[in-house]
């Protein structure tokens, strides 16, 4: 334990909500939380719910409505063939990683990860006594790992593969060819590899999303990671998956039958109610979400020189310092304190996802926090490269 850190996103969100506390105004770019009411189905399957007044220990599999449902949401977006009993329901994308990686991996024996990762992977590893290898990936081949690149770092150690399509914080989408190439090598290293498709749901781009689940040959390997975070804008429900082979969701349910115990029964039902109309509840959610990244990129456009990369998926916007004006700084940490504390602009900076000079924008608050947050950063930069020139 003495070897992790607080998630980065959660201390510059406590930074943020402690300022806000003391009545200032803060322009939060830091968390990917979609700040939307739920959809109306939502409440309701789980308002209705709370009238049985009666609420035992749920399945710790999770409710069999839900995993049915997760089942066939899956089959139809991402051309799957899962079945009820391939769903585990977790707290969250965030304990479904834990939980595969704390139960299948052996002390010592290393996750390759490709960086810019999601902030908590390393340490989700490091947790169940493994060991991350980084696999860098660089803006100019995209932000995408290759079958080569991983060719370089696989070693007798290496057990798993975290692959996060679509990325966060990159936005980068994998093609049908390119994620085939990736679990050939998988199998051929007798790679396990996590599929983390949080934001299978949340792209704007054609061709769209192909899920590493839509390889038939490669299915008793992958365990894909999903959630109603994102996909459906309930971050607070608590309510995500793993889908994978039978005999592993029952080895993850043994692992969550002796920690969690699954998750609240109301946040099941609500997610039942999400499921029950995913085409709308989705389209809701990532319609409202389009908006704020096409007015984050037309004002960002407005405010500074150099165009930032195409966002294809999920709610972020990855920026090399260099591209704002702030030529003479590429420490991200510094960066973003001085911003926070100075400006109440919450960022995250690139070192969270390994990679320095970075910083990532979240474009998931309301419209008129992300226009005037844009202002305010460039007059905060206008003065920092003042200070500094
Ligand atoms: N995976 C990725 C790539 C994420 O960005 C997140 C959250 O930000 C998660 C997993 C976990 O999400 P949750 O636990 O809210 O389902």
């Amino acid at each position: 334990m003495k070897t992790l850190s607080a998630s980065a996103t959660v201390t510059i969100n406590a930074m943020a909500a402690k300022k806000k506390m003391n009545g200032e105004r803060v322009y939060n770019f830091a968390a990917g939380d979609p700040v939307i009411n739920n959809h109306h189905s939502i409440i309701n399957r789980a308002v209705r719910q709370t009238e049985k007044k009666f609420f035992p220990y749920p399945p710790v599999e999770g409710i069999p409505e839900l995993r049915s449902l997760v089942a066939e949401w899956v089959n139809i977006t991402c051309l799957t063939q899962y079945a009820k009993e391939n769903v585990l329901v977790t707290c969250g994308g965030k304990f479904a990683l834990f939980a595969i990686v704390y139960a299948l991996l052996q002390s010592n024996e290393e996750v390759l990860i490709p960086a810019p990762y999601w902030v908590s992977y390393p340490d989700i590893v490091k947790m169940a006594g493994g060991t991350p290898k980084v696999v860098p990936t660089y803006s100019e081949n995209g932000w995408k790992i290759t079958a080569q690149d991983l060719l370089q770092h696989i070693n007798k150690s290496s057990k798993m593969l975290i692959f996060n399509n679509a990325c966060n914080p990159t936005g980068v989408l994998y093609t049908k060819r390119e994620i085939s190439d990736i679990l050939a090598i998988a199998k051929k290293f007798g790679l396990i590899v996590i599929s983390d498709e949080v934001y299978s749901g949340l792209v704007y781009e054609e061709p769209g999303f192909i899920s590493s689940g839509s390889f038939p040959e490669h299915r008793e390997r992958i365990l894909i990671v999903q959630s109603c975070s994102k996909n459906f804008g309930m971050t607070g429900w608590r309510v995500g998956f793993v889908l994978g082979p039978e005999d592993v969701i029952k080895r993850l349910a043994v692992l969550q039958s002796q920690s969690t115990t699954g998750v609240s029964v109301i946040s099941q039902w609500g997610a039942v109610g999400a499921l029950e109309n995913a085409e709308e509840v989705n389209s809701y959610v990532k319609e409202s979400m389009r908006k704020r990244k096409d007015l984050f990129v037309s004002s960002y456009h407005s405010l500074f020189p150099t165009p930032i990369e195409k966002i294809k998926s999920a709610l972020y916007a990855f920026v090399p310092l260099s591209s704002m004006g702030v030529q003479n700084m590429t420490d991200s940490v510094a960066f973003s304190e001085l911003l926070i504390a100075s400006d109440n602009i919450a960022l995250v900076p690139g070192t969270a996802f390994g990679v320095d000079g970075y910083v990532r924008f979240a474009f998931s608050e309301q419209e008129e926090n992300i226009h005037q947050g844009l202002h305010v950063l460039k007059h905060a930069i206008n003065r920092l490269v003042g200070e500094t020139s």
